[in-house]
């Protein structure tokens, strides 16, 4: 039976980066992908990095946002990887005067609080992104926020712990896990068992199934994103692109209940907001999307929902209304109940970690979430910033974990 110190299961953005920050560190790591590394959320999202700053109190957020970043450089400019990693910026479309006033408000609170974020006109905005709306009221522009290919970012982060020494096997699923009696575990999967010391669920929108095998209730679930792209076409859109329309809807009646996770786009399948990200690759392909919709694992585009977002990209940059859909696509995300993530030790069972939750935004986050899980493994205590998501909160057993 193969045996390893750390084993990962998920070879997602968090897998991937929590096994290369613990190879660096030494240590015994398999990283294992039922599918290939990047064929699930990490791989068909928009690339859209978010980043406001440390603030003057760093907070979680801050951590792993603005460590995630750095990683990102770093693997473009300092280990070789070209992940198409550029510090563009943002620029968030006004629509209303309703808007305004919230953005106005927001920016102010956040420059207060030591983040880089300022309200622009749209003259001054016209001069960065020629081809924006201009009727809009204004754009928030975040300077800090960057992107990157999802796909090579992702597979960066795994060679990159391949290249330290970590064992990455793809094409195969976990099907259940044991607790042994002396806390270590022995992982069933399609081809064989695995044993190992410790274990990390980097599953993203699986954690619940997979938790399900511990015998634990982990409160994730998945939440369908998607996405369309035009043709190639030349340089035109410079920044990513979003909108004040979801933040503002949102922060009048935040959506979140007992059953269902906050900020989502749909309450059932009724539209509560509309939602809006994109950018133009270095292809020269112009992809956006926004929604997110509660479907379970159902993971197929929604045509209903492409034309939205169509119709919303299109009121920011309006060329966009003669620029034919070339594809669409869809993934899904993994939204912690109480919207937070969920990173750190399970307390149910010894050795085992988790690192997800990371919802709408774990491309730009996970990174940075990785080298947490994998300082905490690698130190043997919690790194203070994680104490604000800790599983204890809210994973809990289910039944008794297997044991042999
Ligand atoms: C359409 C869309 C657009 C998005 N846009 C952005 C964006 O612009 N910016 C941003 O920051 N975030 C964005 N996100 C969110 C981001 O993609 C996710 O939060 C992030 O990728 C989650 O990473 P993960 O590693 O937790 O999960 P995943 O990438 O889903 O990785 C989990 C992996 O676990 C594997 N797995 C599951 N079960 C098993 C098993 N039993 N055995 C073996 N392997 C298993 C899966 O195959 C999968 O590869 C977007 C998401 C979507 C869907």
């Amino acid at each position: 039976m193969a045996g390893s110190e750390v084993l990962i299961i998920g070879g997602g953005i968090t897998g991937a980066s929590t096994a290369w920050h613990l190879a660096q560190q030494g240590h015994g790591v398999t990283l294992l992908e039922r599918g290939d590394v990047a064929s699930e959320a990490s791989g068909v999202n928009a690339g859209s990095i978010g980043a406001l700053g440390w603030g003057a109190l760093p907070d979680l957020q801050a951590y792993l946002t603005m460590g995630s970043l750095e990683i990102f450089k770093s693997l473009q400019l300092d280990q070789g990887y070209d992940i198409e990693f550029r510090a563009s910026g943002s620029l968030q479309a006004i629509h209303t005067e309703a808007q305004y006033e919230y953005a106005r408000d927001r920016v102010l609170t956040l420059r207060s609080q030591g983040y880089s974020v300022e309200l622009l006109t749209t003259r001054e905005v016209l001069s960065m992104e020629p081809e924006a709306n201009p009727r809009l009221l204004g754009f928030t522009y975040f300077p800090l926020r960057s992107q990157a290919d999802p796909v090579k970012a992702t597979r960066a982060l795994a060679s990159a712990a391949s290249r330290h020494g970590a064992d990455v096997i793809t094409g195969r699923e976990v099907t259940a896990v044991h607790v042994l009696g002396d806390s270590t575990f022995r992982v069933e999967t399609d081809d064989g068992d695995i044993r190992s010391q410790v274990l990390v669920l980097a599953v993203g929108a699986w954690s619940g199934p997979l938790g399900k095998m511990l015998g634990l209730n982990i409160p994730i679930v998945p939440v369908r994103g998607q996405m369309w792209a035009t043709e190639a076409l030349p340089p035109k859109v410079f920044h990513t692109i979003t909108s004040t329309e979801s933040a503002y809807d949102w922060s009048l009646e935040p959506n979140g209940s007992g059953d269902a996770p906050p900020e989502l786009t749909h309450r059932g399948k009724t539209r509560i907001t509309r939602h809006l990200y994109g950018r133009q690759t270095r292809s020269g392909q112009i992809i956006f999307g926004g929604d997110r919709q509660q479907v379970g694992y159902d993971n197929a585009p929604d045509a209903t929902g492409i034309e939205v977002n169509r119709g919303h990209a299109a009121e920011v940059l309006p060329f966009l209304n003669d620029v034919p859909v070339q594809r669409t696509w869809s993934g899904l995300m993994p939204f912690s109940m109480d919207g937070k993530p969920i990173i750190g030790k399970i307390p149910q069972v010894e050795n085992l970690y988790i690192v997800s939750g990371l919802a709408s935004s774990g491309f730009g986050r996970g990174p940075m979430a990785g080298k947490l899980v994998a300082d905490y493994i690698h130190g043997g205590h919690r790194p203070q910033v994680l104490a604000e998501c800790d599983p204890a909160r809210c994973v809990t057993a289910s039944g008794c974990p297997e044991s042999r």
